[in-house]
């Protein structure tokens, strides 16, 4: 029903009824008939409130019916529930455009996600995170390499990634779900490259570990472990810092989280985990950095956001084979036909510069 994806739509967008009808240019009345099928809206109507959250028309006729399920974050986000309504309408939008996208691909052309066999049924231990690691980076022949494109390994593992502009609260990273049985990670789309990465490797964490943690082992600790030894297996921690440091120059850190993109916070937290840095060497560097304020923002050079590129890879194919025309490929993409022309020209499409320009 019409209704019910302008209700949708307009809870993604965050805006109220009236901020929307004002947009829009009718009654908040109006619109409040429109989600609730007691009236419908004419296609001149229909536009000003398409334009209005920033869509196609063509997003109000879609009928997939999306879904999130065992959606992790719930437990411990603690966010206004129109918040949590905008960020899962937004991700509940691109999911939507994915699965209208493979209707028109001939053969399924995205993995679909295993778990490694020989993954133990039971962890006791936070310890025990290490050698699982180390199961997931062989079966997926990662090798104890770091991993330059985190999000394009993920997608061709069959986790299909999303980043959402909604996600800029500071207590909240991301989550992980499931849709029509394939998982889904989400992480914010603004944020520093180590930021994203950690959230990714965490959200797998909890992919890979749910289920299989003793009642003693918290959760959330248990996928922090993995994600900083996902990103920097233990034998690579050995063999980048040694065995015993009682100091690690912050240069150093700055260096190696640019090879790994792993933060230095992260760093000092992988060195303490895995007994390089004891305890009272980690309090000296933990004091060091709340000294400079070096906490919340790291010196030195970010490291570079990452994007999704499958989806965007695969509406070119498609288009290239002809199996959708140039405007179901801007629909698809959710841009103006004149930024598809153009993109397509320029052969370019960082995203960053597609938010400059358009
Ligand atoms: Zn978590």
């Amino acid at each position: 029903m019409i209704g019910d994806r302008i209700k949708q739509a307009r809870k993604a967008s965050g805006l109220s009824l009236r901020a929307l009808a004002e947009k829009a240019g009718v009654t908040a009345m109006a619109i409040s008939k429109y989600e609730n099928n007691k009236s419908t809206p004419s296609s001149n109507v229909l536009l000003g409130i398409a334009q209005a959250l920033g869509l196609k028309v063509e997003y109000f006729f879609r009928t997939s019916k999306v879904e999130l399920h065992e959606v992790e974050y719930r437990k411990h986000a603690k966010l206004p529930k129109k918040v949590l309504d905008q960020i899962e309408g937004d991700v509940i939008e691109q999911i939507e455009r994915f699965l209208d996208l493979e209707l028109f691909l001939p053969a399924n052309p995205i993995e679909s996600f295993k778990l490694p066999d020989k993954l133990p049924h039971e962890i006791e231990d936070y310890e025990d995170i290490e050698s699982i690691v180390n199961i997931v980076r062989q079966a997926w022949g990662l090798g104890n390499n770091p991993i330059p494109d985190l999000i394009d390994t993920l997608e061709e593992r069959g986790i299909r990634v999303f980043q959402s502009k909604a996600l800029h609260d500071d207590k909240f990273d991301g989550f992980a779900a499931k849709v029509n049985g394939f998982p889904v990670i989400v992480v914010g789309r603004d944020w520093p490259g180590d930021r994203q990465r950690f959230t990714l490797s965490h959200e797998l964490g909890h992919l890979i570990l749910n289920d299989r943690l003793s009642s003693h082992l918290d959760a959330e600790k248990a996928a922090n472990r993995f994600a900083g030894a996902f990103l920097v297996p233990e034998s690579e921690a050995l063999k980048e810092l040694g065995n015993t440091r009682s100091w690690i120059e912050p240069v150093e850190l700055h260096v190696l989280k640019q090879t790994y993109g792993l933060s230095m916070r992260a760093w000092i937290y992988r060195a303490s985990d895995l007994g390089i840095l004891n305890q009272s060497a980690s309090r000296k560097m933990w004091d060091y950095f709340r000294q400079r304020n070096w906490i919340k923002n790291e010196p030195g050079e970010q490291y570079k956001p990452e994007e999704p590129k499958l989806f965007k890879q695969l509406v070119f194919h498609a288009f290239g084979e002809q199996l959708i025309s140039e405007s179901k490929a801007a629909e698809l993409l959710s841009w103006p036909i004149s930024v598809f022309r153009n993109i397509r020209n320029e052969v370019s499409c960082e995203q960053e510069a597609l938010n400059q320009r358009y």
